[in-house]
């Protein structure tokens, strides 16, 4: 097989020669993260009549275009996830997150009657589809479905709880430059798709008896949203999660690990979170850079700021032990323009202080694969994303990073490796051993 220069196909066949330390898998799957996939109608879900699960939308849109521009995905949703085998590199099975992108050079179509994804049409590996959960296939006594109501991703391992649909830090100069959530909530209501602000407890209780009744591969559920920076439904943030925390835990008790994800809160408010059942933290930092952090995340900045923002983090290590505290920054924002570095070796650099600076206190971050969604002002200024090279050096740092601080893959993403690992929104849990 030749790499032709200028290519995706040789793009990706230079980056897998110059790294052989990272698994051509994960090349491959942060380059379909940070670029979409187009979808042949063919390979497109009947949404939830058919065999095939369905894209939930769990909480950001994950798509390169707007749902308005998605042409038939729009009305036939495509999958969750897909799971790549085989193809020229021999791929153990890979399971990638679906981003869509009607202008990808990756496609996934129907071949001789199997699925199959390429690259300006050079094919690269079978495609599996998530089968339809049979907990997808029934609804709440009020006729919300599970699938908008407890959405599960990573092959059915993770329960994901957007119990709030919007972020209350609001425009420009309080939302984080790469993040849709409120816009993404907008488009999904103008389309009259269900898409509930916020979950009522009762729903997402009712949603997880049918989860636990008809299924046994779930493992974690994650409760999330955007930032309370007042109250919801008379709750400060803590409170708001913890509610829900709280009645899983006592209807369901230890029968998922439970995570959430919020704001940096002061100690006493990650105690609440703790108290309520969660066991696993997520206050994202997003961006590790100074400058960057308050460009990028200026609402994080203008509520908390970094340095305080860093110190909860370290503090909540004291509440739920630093193994439990998981940080997530989104990689490639580093490098966006107007505000990001010029260099690679720039981003990865400041990155690695970052990596350090945690995992030297035992708090181990993880990241997801920056996806340049339209409405974002990030995405917007940057439809290409980060560079490839920058996704595939990061693996090989944050695993020696992981190492050179003693620390193990942190809990609550299941098993690491290639071929094992069902971490879909980035390869970070596939290039561990
Ligand atoms: S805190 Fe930032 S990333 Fe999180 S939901 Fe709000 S705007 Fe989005």
């Amino acid at each position: 097989m030749s790499a032709t220069l200028g290519t995706r196909n040789g793009l990706l066949e230079e980056l897998i020669d110059r790294y052989p330390e990272i698994p051509p898998e994960a090349v491959l799957k942060e380059d379909l993260l940070r670029t979409g996939i187009a979808f042949d109608d063919a390979a497109l879900t009947e949404n939830l009549d058919g065999s095939v699960k369905p894209k939930s939308y769990f909480i950001f849109s994950f798509d390169q275009k707007p749902l308005a521009e998605l042409g038939a995905a729009a009305e036939q949703r495509p999958p969750e996830e897909i799971a790549l085998t085989g193809g020229p590199w021999q791929l153990r099975r890979t399971i990638v997150s679906v981003r869509v992108n009607p202008t990808s050079p990756y496609l996934v179509a129907r071949v001789d009657g199997s699925l199959r994804l390429s690259v300006e049409g050079r094919d690269l590996a079978e495609v599996t589809l998530p089968p339809m959960p049979e907990y997808y296939r029934h609804t709440l006594a009020n006729g919300k479905t599970v699938m908008e109501t407890a959405p599960t991703i990573e092959w059915g391992y993770l329960i994901y709880l957007t119990v709030l649909r919007l972020c209350q830090y609001f425009g420009a100069h309080e939302e984080c430059g790469f993040c849709d959530i409120n816009h993404n909530w907008r488009q999904h209501k103008q389309a009259g798709r269900p898409y509930t602000g916020v979950k009522p407890v009762e729903d997402v209780l009712e949603a997880l008896e049918l989860i636990d009744r008809f299924d046994d591969a779930s493992h974690a559920y994650t409760l999330t949203g955007g930032s309370v920076t007042s109250t919801v439904e008379g709750l400060a943030e803590a409170d708001f999660y913890g509610r829900y925390a709280e009645a899983i835990e006592e209807r369901f008790p230890g029968r998922w690990i439970g995570k959430v994800v919020a704001q940096a809160l002061p100690k006493a408010d990650a105690q609440r979170f703790k108290d309520y059942g969660i066991s696993i933290y997520h206050p994202n930092y997003e961006v590790w850079d100074k400058r960057l952090f308050s460009l990028i995340s200026p609402g994080k900045q203008r509520y908390v700021g970094r340095e305080e923002w860093h110190r909860r983090i370290l503090d909540a290590a004291d509440v739920f032990g630093p193994a439990n505290v998981i940080p997530n920054f989104v990689a490639g924002v580093e490098l966006a323009r107007p505000f990001g570095f010029e260099s690679v070796d720039e981003a990865i650099a400041s990155t690695v202080e970052g990596l350090d600076y945690f995992m030297s206190h035992g708090v181990t971050p993880r990241f997801t694969t920056w996806c340049p969604e339209p409405t974002t002002p990030l995405g917007r200024d940057n439809p290409d994303g980060a560079p490839l090279e920058y996704h595939v050096r990061l693996l090989g740092t944050y695993r020696e990073a992981l190492a050179r601080n003693g620390l193990q893959p942190p809990p609550g993403y299941g098993e690491p490796g290639v071929g094992k690992a069902v971490f879909s929104v980035s390869s970070f849990m596939d290039v561990l051993a």
